[in-house]
Formats: structure tokens, sequence, C-alpha cells
């Protein structure tokens, strides 16, 4: 019988433990000898490991992802190789996908019968969809949300940057890698409170 897989897509804010829940399930599938796959879209060419990694202080070897991989031929080429794909692969960071990328992913679910797990972000710093979680939300089978909480008790749902002195920028790149001293996850009263 052929294998039916299904793209989920699993987003929160920054700092809600998505990594953390990607490499929790990566582990779970190792002690249980379920073969998996881990990737992630390369931003910070600065990384000299290719690792996914958590700020709770674990990492994994993932394989990366460029702007101009084909992930569906690159999937076909390992599965012609040496048999069959793995039932799960795991995607961190799925934001910085490209929309084709997605839809490449999107094959590998029905052509292989792969699961594929996407995590990532909604949205970037102006509160805008990212390229990836757009397709991500318009073909997922699954989507589900993985909330944290406000300083104020409210969900987060905005990733507000902020410079050096914690004041809220709102103009720049999209794209602009930084961590805890760069990035705040705010709920959308709070943001809209700290803008005006
Ligand atoms: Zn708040």
């Amino acid at each position: 019988m052929q294998r039916i897989g299904k793209l989920y897509f699993r987003y929160g804010t920054m700092g809600s433990a998505k990594t953390a829940l990607l490499l929790t399930t990566a582990y779970n599938f190792e002690e249980r000898g379920i073969a998996h796959l881990c990737f992630k879209p390369v931003t910070d060419t600065r990384e000299a490991k290719n690792v996914i990694r958590s700020r709770i202080g674990i990492e994994r070897e993932c394989r990366w992802i460029y702007p101009d991989t084909d992930i569906f031929a690159t999937l076909s080429r390992m599965n012609e190789s040496g048999g069959m794909l793995p039932g799960w692969i795991l995607v961190d960071e799925a934001q910085f996908l490209t929309a084709g990328q997605v839809d490449q992913l999107a094959r590998v679910v029905d052509e292989y019968g792969c699961n594929v797990i996407c995590y990532g972000l909604r949205t970037d710093f102006q509160t805008k969809l990212f390229e990836g979680s757009r397709r991500l939300f318009e073909i997922a089978d699954s989507i589900e949300e993985v909330k944290s909480t406000c300083t104020c008790g409210r969900k987060t749902i905005v990733n507000a940057r902020i410079d050096r002195e914690g004041r809220i920028v709102t103009e720049g790149e999209q794209v602009e890698i930084g961590g805890n001293d760069r990035y705040m996850a705010v709920c959308r009263k709070c943001w809209t409170n700290r803008l005006l």
C-alpha cells in the first residue's frame, strides 16, 4: 500500500520554542528507530556548522537548503540511490523557504508519502507574512499554532525588532539575523502601544 503523508505547518513567534519542539520530535524518532531527516534554509552564512540549535542548549545536525536548492530533486535523487525516503522530514526556519520550495516539499508529500513538518514564523518585524509561511498557509494539510505569552499575559503575535536602546524598529530589511538582543515577541496591543 502506498504511504499517505501530510504537509504540516507549526508556526509561532520567536521564543515560542518551535526549534526545541523540532529537536524533541527528532530525538523521539531516533529513540524509536523512526527514519527522519532534518533540513534548514541557510540564512546566516557565518554559521560554520550545519546544525539546528535551540536556545535551551540542544542542537542537531541538519542538511542546508540554499535559495536555489530544488528540494524535490534532491530527495528524488536520494530516493533513487538509497531506496525509500524516510517517513518524516523536519524543516526549521521554514519562513525562509521560497514559495517554490514549499511547493517542492508538497510534491515530496504527495509523490513519496513522506510527512513533512515545517516549523517557522508567521510574520516579519513589520507584521507581514514571510514568503515561505504564506505558501504554507495556502497549501499545508495541517496548520497548528505554537503559542507563547507576552509579558502582559496576552498571546504573542508580533516579532518586534528592537535597537540597542530597546526601542521598536519598523524600517529595514525583512531578514536581519539576531537573537534575543534584536527581537522581542510581543502581543499586538503592546506592539501598537509602544509605537504610539
Ligand atoms: Zn502584551
